[in-house]
């Protein structure tokens, strides 16, 4: 198998066609997956027994859904249709460092998904001329090694400087002229900020160029960073379980993100019902990956709001393009691009046995970033005025916290039955952050 960024034909198949190519792909990836234990049983539970009862794509309705939970209980193999010493990688959701949801790819899955990232790039006007910094994580979060071999299969310089350090960013960016970035919408506004505050000029980089995506924004969002930095921004959409990015990408018409429907089959449902809803309306994404052997995942339930854009897109790419990701469905929060449930911070504070009862989870902007602050309520037992051993217990479920959740959060004490109670289900989280989306 060979890179490649470009597909002309894929890219602008008639959509009949199209789907005559995605029922092909799912048969083979139904037979694959029957060859892993979760699927084997789930399959078989609803009477599908072999590929061929798959008859046309809609008949993928017959496929169970999958989820989040059913990805845990599968940890660590139960998802895994190949020898393990074909698995070449893993990867992880962002954020979870307790049971995480883990993806694995053989020497291929990384080359398809590799050219899915190459083609989101290509599509938005880069090519082999550009200089790509991806100041995004690398590490188990698919976004630092996705973006990074996308890049290079373009043929862009790649320089990996993962996120952080201002100050180092904007010093490679002048040294090597970097024309192109990858950052989450929140990191590239502190990038504007502490440009102003460094007195990084505007005229001392090349810069044309961002993706950014791993958290939602809205319209007014990518204005304000395409005005302020005099750049063009492209909304890039993708999740760990689907491979990470490459799944759903603007084109250079920015009206709305092409989802690959050669390596991904899309429908969107009633979030309650579970039916599909009307052509253009919003609901829950749902995700089958046709191009992941290793660890197939078959109609996921991403939780993602999106709709279908119905109208053909400018850029004559035939593959359908997806509104901007609005919210979820369920209770998980984006902190800066990382995923976090409340659930995950309730059962670390709950296991430390000088943490009361109640607690509350406060998410705010702290300039552009996201910022988190657990206020927790101490044992009746635990003296408020006694400020050493209280400071000593605050940072080690700071500690505590951080090394579960991957992110650092303001962690304030309080004295029991001060924190406001509420009447009925018990609301733990407060999201202060301006609603833009
Ligand atoms: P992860 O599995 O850690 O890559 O997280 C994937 C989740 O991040 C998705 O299910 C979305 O909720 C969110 N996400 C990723 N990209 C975007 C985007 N461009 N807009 C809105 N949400 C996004
Ligand atoms: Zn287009």
């Amino acid at each position: 198998m060979t890179y490649q960024y470009w597909n002309e034909r894929m890219e602008t198949l008639p959509h009949a066609e199209l789907e005559t190519y995605q029922l092909e792909q799912l048969k083979k990836i139904l037979a694959v997956a029957m060859r892993t234990p979760f699927y084997q049983k789930r399959l078989s539970e609803a009477g599908i027994n072999s590929a061929d009862e798959i008859r046309s794509l809609a008949d993928i309705r017959r496929v169970p859904f999958t989820t989040k939970h059913d990805l845990r209980d599968g940890f660590p193999y139960g998802f895994l249709s190949v020898p393990k010493d074909e698995v070449i990688r893993l990867h992880a959701s962002s954020g979870t460092t307790g049971t995480p949801t883990t993806i694995y790819f053989n020497k291929e899955d990384i080359v398809r998904w590799t050219n899915f990232v190459a083609r989101s790039i290509y599509a938005t006007g880069c090519n082999k001329t550009d200089v790509f910094q991806n100041m995004i994580t690398y590490g188990l979060f698919t976004g630092g090694l996705g973006f990074h071999f996308g890049g290079e299969a373009v043929g862009m310089l790649v320089i990996p400087s993962g996120p952080g350090n201002t100050t180092r960013q904007f010093k490679l960016m002048q040294d090597f002229g970097t024309t192109v970035v990858h950052a989450t919408p929140s990191f590239l506004l502190h990038v504007e900020a502490k440009m102003r505050e460094e007195g990084v000029t505007r005229g001392s980089l090349a810069l044309k160029r961002a993706f950014a995506g791993a958290e939602p924004y809205s319209e007014d969002t990518r204005r304000r960073i395409e005005d302020l930095l005099c750049i063009d921004v492209y909304n890039s959409y993708g999740l760990s379980e689907m491979n990470g990015p490459g799944v759903a990408f603007e084109c250079q018409a920015k009206d709305g993100l092409h989802i690959w429907e050669d390596g991904y089959i899309a429908e969107i449902v009633n979030p309650d019902t579970l039916e599909p809803v009307p052509d253009g309306e919003v609901g829950e994404l749902v995700l089958t990956c046709l191009c992941r052997e290793a660890s197939p995942i078959l109609r996921y339930r991403t939780r993602d709001l999106t709709g279908f854009y119905t109208e053909p897109c400018s850029c004559g790419r035939t593959h359908r393009r997806l509104r901007r990701i609005t919210g979820r469905t369920d209770d998980m929060l984006i902190i800066n691009g990382v995923n976090l449930f409340p659930s995950q911070i309730e059962e670390v504070i709950m296991s430390i046995k000088e943490v009361g009862n109640n607690y509350l989870i406060v998410v705010e902007k702290e300039g552009v970033l996201d910022r988190l602050t657990v206020k927790i309520e101490v044992r009746p037992n635990i003296f408020m005025d006694d400020t050493r051993p209280l400071n000593a217990l605050k940072e080690r479920i700071r500690r505590t916290l951080q090394s579960m959740i991957t992110i650092n959060p303001r962690v304030e004490l309080h004295e029991s039955g001060s924190l406001p109670v509420s009447e009925g289900k018990a609301k733990r989280v407060q999201d202060n952050r301006p609603k833009d989306v």
